[in-house]
């Protein structure tokens, strides 16, 4: 088991699997994108399935692919069924944007991709294209009823943002009343690749809930699941729930089960730290898999407690950072 120095159970990896993509949300990167990796700075599927391969035999049970698009990497699906395969993990999620899925939902649901999180930030096209500066509302539309069809577990990802998607909040929630997906409202971080952000956040998942409550008096809390991100309401009638994820807030960070490692594997033992060491480096230098473990233990006993001090210890010290960099 992987135990924090604060006593948190740790059974969870994010693995961002490149930090390229085909879209340019812009709360996520700058118009002209990110300097990417070079591609032998990439961890490669081989180093990715070692690691899991020891994370899973050391308390790992669930692992979630992102990235940037995680299905922009080549040969994504050959390395999905190989992480699927791992003895130990449990569950494999994936986040997309889901610009490049349609057709092959059914492919991951066989091999046995656990749910999918789809990152949707409006349903109109315009504000869509607005926001990601790329025109591709319908394919991702026809990914949502694909994830449906095939009964895939599915959760939406919405960024609410002042000025740019609050006419879409009411309509996405109404994405739950006929669909069981369960829609997640996200407070919009930092990490725009740019370093400039509003001072203070309009839209926190409190005034979102509010919003919401107004046109929907009997939104109820209901238990959500061991450290869940998310705090999760039922609407009486809705097939699906509604979810609010304070991570400007930090709200949740006491229950926080999870380590990230980005493209290049660094270790990032919080969102908000600027990473703690690199796998791959210590990998490529023949690390036997005990000292990958020990590395990997070393820095999980001493996480901060929390975003804020996370966010305070960053050598680096202003959040300037591409999610797409991080895989959220
Ligand atoms: N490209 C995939 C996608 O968009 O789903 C996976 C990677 S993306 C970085 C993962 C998640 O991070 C998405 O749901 C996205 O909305 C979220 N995200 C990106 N930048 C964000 C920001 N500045 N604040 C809040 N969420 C952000
Ligand atoms: Fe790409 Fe996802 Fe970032 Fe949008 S949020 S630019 S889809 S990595």
């Amino acid at each position: 088991m992987l135990i924090d120095n604060h006593n948190r159970n740790i059974n969870y990896v994010r693995l961002a699997v490149t930090d390229r993509c085909n879209l340019r949300c812009f709360y996520c990167m700058p118009e002209e994108g990110i300097k990417y990796v070079k591609r032998d700075e990439l961890l490669s599927y081989e180093e990715m399935l070692r690691m899991m391969t020891i994370l899973s035999e050391n308390g790992i049970e669930k692992v979630r692919i992102t990235g940037g698009e995680p299905f922009l990497r080549k040969g994504m699906f050959e390395f999905l069924e190989q992480l699927t395969a791992i003895d130990g993990l449990k569950q494999v999620h994936i986040t997309t944007n889901g610009t490049l899925t349609k057709g092959k939902v059914s492919r991951l649901k066989e091999m046995g991709i656990s749910s999918m999180n789809l990152s949707l930030d409006s349903i109109d096209k315009q504000r869509f294209f607005d926001i990601t500066r790329r025109d591709e509302f319908e394919t991702v539309m026809d990914t949502l009823d694909e994830l449906l069809e095939v009964g895939m577990p599915t959760k939406i990802n919405c960024v609410v943002m002042e000025g740019q998607n609050t006419e879409d909040i009411l309509p996405m929630v109404a994405l739950a009343k006929d669909k069981p997906i369960s829609v997640r409202f996200i407070e919009e971080m930092p990490f725009n690749g740019t370093g400039d952000h509003p001072e203070t956040l309009v839209w926190t998942s409190a005034k979102t809930k509010e919003f919401i409550q107004n046109a929907h008096p009997g939104l109820k809390k209901i238990v959500d699941e061991k450290n869940s991100t998310s705090a999760n309401y039922i609407i009486p009638g809705f097939k699906g729930s509604v979810g609010f994820i304070a991570a400007y807030s930090r709200l949740f960070c006491g229950t926080c089960n999870r380590i990230r490692i980005t493209p290049q594997g660094m270790m990032k033992t919080c969102l908000y730290d600027d990473g703690v060491f690199n796998v791959r480096d210590i990998m490529r230098n023949g690390a036997t898999d005990q000292e990958v473990l020990l590395a990997i233990q070393s820095a999980i006993g001493s996480r901060a407690k929390d975003g804020f001090e996370a966010e305070q210890n960053r050598n680096n010290r202003f959040v300037s950072e591409s999610m797409a960099t991080i895989g959220g």
